[in-house]
């Protein structure tokens, strides 16, 4: 049987538009019943990556959760709701506050869960060791919730990304450390997929975000819900929806080579909204696609004038300082509450754009990259 994603118009975050278009999203999908049964726990993973609103989107937003527990309680399960950000260190509160899923948590009584004090289960996949949220095992189901972005280092966010955060801690610095170039990166984060197997991913397209997400790119009004039980295969539609070319993002890419989900589109069903009248023509991609497409031969002669890399609006930042704690190679360094970057350390994981509260680190092109792009 051919690998399925449904695809659901709603063009808005109007709470009775979104509870519809989940419903007709999972009947396709054989409702919700087929993934929950009465009395299971079940995990929600939003994308919850900066404790911001849900109109700045950045993170999933609140009424796609809502709609999702209405359906799980209405077949007798239980929900949670956890991530772990990167600037989670300096306390979750703030993040499910900003986020709306405080106020989620208390008007539907879904239990939000802490996955920093919540233990961890060591899991190796291809000799790498990783400590992964207990809750992810606890529960009886894992629904992955992430937000269609672009990314400056893996070019798109969704499905398998959005994993990334059930791991607890400095761990996501760590392996950024270890693995900076983004194809070994890729490579982590579908360990972490194989690893957690959500039965359901659905993604929040309804406003997603181009140029250069993930946390300060621009927003795009796509007005779409889609949902799969194999999250590659789910990546797949979304990228195509986007504009990247078949292969391109390489978590999608190396996926299929693992034998991870599906990658091909031509085996991929697509139910409700036709791929061609899902598809946006004019996604903005972010600018290390197109530097991708910059001729080889120059990227050599002239290689370190053409960068993007993360620099900060000196008018936004409040010198707090979290950009300097979560860089994972120490290239950020505090002087008078004004963060310096030492761009010869720097590995562009862009630690520091997500996890800024003030949203003053943007990705900055150098100007020869400019002229040629
Ligand atoms: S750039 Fe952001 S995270 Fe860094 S010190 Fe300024 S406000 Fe804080
Ligand atoms: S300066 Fe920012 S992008 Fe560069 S390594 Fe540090 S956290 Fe990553």
């Amino acid at each position: 049987m051919a690998t399925e994603v449904s695809i659901q118009h709603c063009p808005v975050y109007k709470k009775d538009l979104v509870f519809e278009a989940i419903d007709q999203l999972l009947k396709t999908l054989g409702g919700i019943e087929t993934y929950v049964n009465k009395g299971q726990t079940v995990l929600l993973k939003p994308n919850m990556l900066s404790a911001k609103s849900p109109d700045m989107g950045v993170t999933t937003h609140p009424f796609v959760l809502e709609a999702l527990i209405n359906q799980i309680k209405k077949v007798g399960g239980e929900v949670w709701i956890g991530d772990s950000p990167s600037g989670v260190w300096k306390g979750i509160q703030r993040y499910w506050k900003n986020t709306g899923f405080l106020n989620l948590a208390d008007r539907t009584g879904a239990k939000l869960v802490n996955f920093e004090a919540d233990g961890t289960v060591e899991r190796q996949v291809a000799g790498r060791k990783y400590h992964l949220a207990k809750t992810v095992f606890d529960a009886d189901v894992v629904i992955n919730v992430p937000k269609m972005k672009t990314h400056g280092l893996t070019l798109y966010t969704g499905a398998v990304k959005n994993l990334y955060g059930t791991l607890p801690g400095f761990q996501k610095a760590k392996y950024h450390k270890e693995f900076p170039n983004p194809t070994d990166f890729s490579q982590v984060l579908l360990d972490i997929y194989e690893c957690v197997q959500p039965a359901l991913t659905i993604m929040d397209a309804i406003t997603a975000m181009e140029g250069n997400g993930p946390a300060t790119g621009d927003l795009k009004d796509v007005g779409l819900l889609l949902a799969s039980t194999d999250g590659v295969a789910l990546d797949t539609v979304a990228n195509a929806i986007m504009g990247f070319k078949q292969n391109e993002v390489p978590t999608t890419r190396l996926a299929g080579e693992r034998g991870l989900g599906e990658n091909n589109p031509q085996k991929i069903l697509i139910k409700g909204v036709p791929l061609l009248e899902a598809a946006v023509n004019d996604f903005n991609l972010p600018s290390t696609h197109l530097l991708n497409y910059f001729p080889k031969f120059l990227v050599k002669w002239v290689g370190r004038f053409i960068w993007v890399r993360p620099s900060v609006y000196t008018e936004k930042c409040t010198g707090c300082g979290v950009c300097s704690d979560c860089c994972p190679v120490d290239a950020i360094e505090m002087k008078n509450r004004v963060p310096v970057t030492d761009y010869d350390q720097c590995i562009n994981c862009l630690c520091c754009n997500e996890s800024c509260p003030e949203g003053a680190v943007y990705q900055k092109m150098s100007w020869l990259a400019r002229r040629f792009i």
